[in-house]
């Protein structure tokens, strides 16, 4: 299967070249089909990476990176995924734990880190969501709320200025939206090319549907391909993502389902199994919701980009939580004071009874 011809400046395209070359010597070999062994693997890929220098282009060179542009980093991920191997292990390390530790960490504490992310030693993630406010990050609902019990946090583990700490979520979730998606168009066209090589060999033939499908899935990686390639220029240029990257995240999660319903017509079996294509039709399934659910995007997009009438949370939504939390006998919403409910769960429920009377008023 072929790709539209894209061809970028004269050091992008040598940076192509010698990943190209490298990957074509070191295979990652075939991947295995537990999560233990999955992990032993990636480790050894990541470590593999690592000792060649190609972990953490986009950091500085003085922390073990290259200082890699964004186009540069573009060219890096596609060449990854069309080789067909794995991903960094510790890709939200590389992509935003680290770049955040150095824009806004101490010193000690980019010594401490940052080595021990690019090796894979340590594999590091964002935890956002809340007990009962997945989508609802900014609201003041559990806003502050702790859900761990018995963690003390030292002082030199703050991150940016106490009180900074929104500010610095945020800005990470831009780089969450950039590099992220950079490998996105390349590993679906490598799964599509999957798909057209085993609707070919099938002894009955290329399936009714297959074929138009298939087309559209190849013709919208091109699309997505541009796009991400306008990103990266974008950010060489200093521009910020901003609320494109939920363009980017809505147009990935409904590609990667249309390559899915692709596997669905290809395949003559149930995707309910534990073998790749299963695997697969699932892991699509959960983009809609990871990362920002698919209605929060275009809640985003049609309020941000397009300009649409702003979109309320349907009066239902909150019902279903207070008769989820009368269930668990926590605050009932509509119906406690703030100073009963602090009497009874201290800070945390207040408020959400202040974050409930400002939505239900
Ligand atoms: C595989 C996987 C990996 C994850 N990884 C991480 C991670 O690394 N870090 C992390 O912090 N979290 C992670 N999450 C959590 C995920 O981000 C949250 O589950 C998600 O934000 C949704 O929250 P929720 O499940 O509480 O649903 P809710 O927020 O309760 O939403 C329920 C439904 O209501 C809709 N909805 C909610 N608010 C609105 C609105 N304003 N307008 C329109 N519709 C709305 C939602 O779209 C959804 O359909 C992960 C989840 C999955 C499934």
């Amino acid at each position: 299967m072929r790709d539209l011809n894209v061809r970028l400046k004269a050091p992008h395209e040598r940076l192509r070249a010698q990943l190209h070359a490298w990957l074509g010597n070191v295979p990652s070999g075939p991947a295995p089909n537990d999560a233990p062994g999955m992990i032993c693997y990636l480790r050894a890929w990541h470590e593999r990476l690592h000792d060649a220098g190609w972990s953490g282009i986009g950091w500085s060179a003085s922390r073990g990176g290259m200082s890699a542009s964004a186009v540069a980093k573009y060219v890096y991920y596609e060449e990854l995924a069309r080789a067909g191997v794995p991903r960094l292990l510790t890709t939200p390390g590389i992509a935003f734990v680290g770049p955040v530790l150095m824009a806004h960490g101490t010193e000690a504490q980019r010594d401490a880190y940052l080595p021990r992310i690019l090796s894979g030693e340590d594999v590091r993630c964002l935890g956002l969501s809340e007990e009962d406010a997945g989508s609802d990050l900014a609201g003041e609902r559990v806003y502050d709320e702790v859900s761990f019990e018995e963690v003390v946090v030292p002082a030199n583990a703050l991150i940016g200025p106490r009180g900074g700490g929104w500010g610095i979520a945020m800005g990470l979730m831009e780089l969450e939206r950039a590099d992220q998606s950079f490998a996105n168009h390349m590993e679906l066209l490598v799964l599509l090319g999957e798909l057209v090589a085993l609707a070919e060999s099938s002894a009955a033939g290329i399936p009714a549907g297959f074929r138009d499908r298939a087309v559209a899935v190849w013709t919208k990686c091109q699309l997505f391909r541009a796009f991400n390639l306008h990103t990266s220029r974008q950010l060489d240029r200093g521009q910020r993502i901003g609320a494109h990257g939920s363009v980017i995240k809505a147009f990935w999660t409904q590609l990667y389902q249309d390559v899915a319903a692709a596997a669905d017509a290809a395949l003559d079996v149930e995707l309910v199994g534990d073998d790749a294509w299963s695997r697969r039709y699932l892991d699509a399934r959960a983009t809609s919701i990871f990362s920002g659910t698919l209605e929060i995007q275009r809640d985003i997009i049609g309020g941000r980009i397009a300009g649409l009438p702003r979109h309320e949370i349907p009066r239902g939504l909150h019902e279903l939580r207070n008769a989820a939390d009368r269930a668990r006998g926590t605050a009932v919403l509509d119906h406690v004071e703030p100073s009963e409910a602090a009497q009874r769960h201290e800070r945390p429920v207040a408020r959400r009874a202040r974050g409930s009377a400002r939505r239900t008023s």
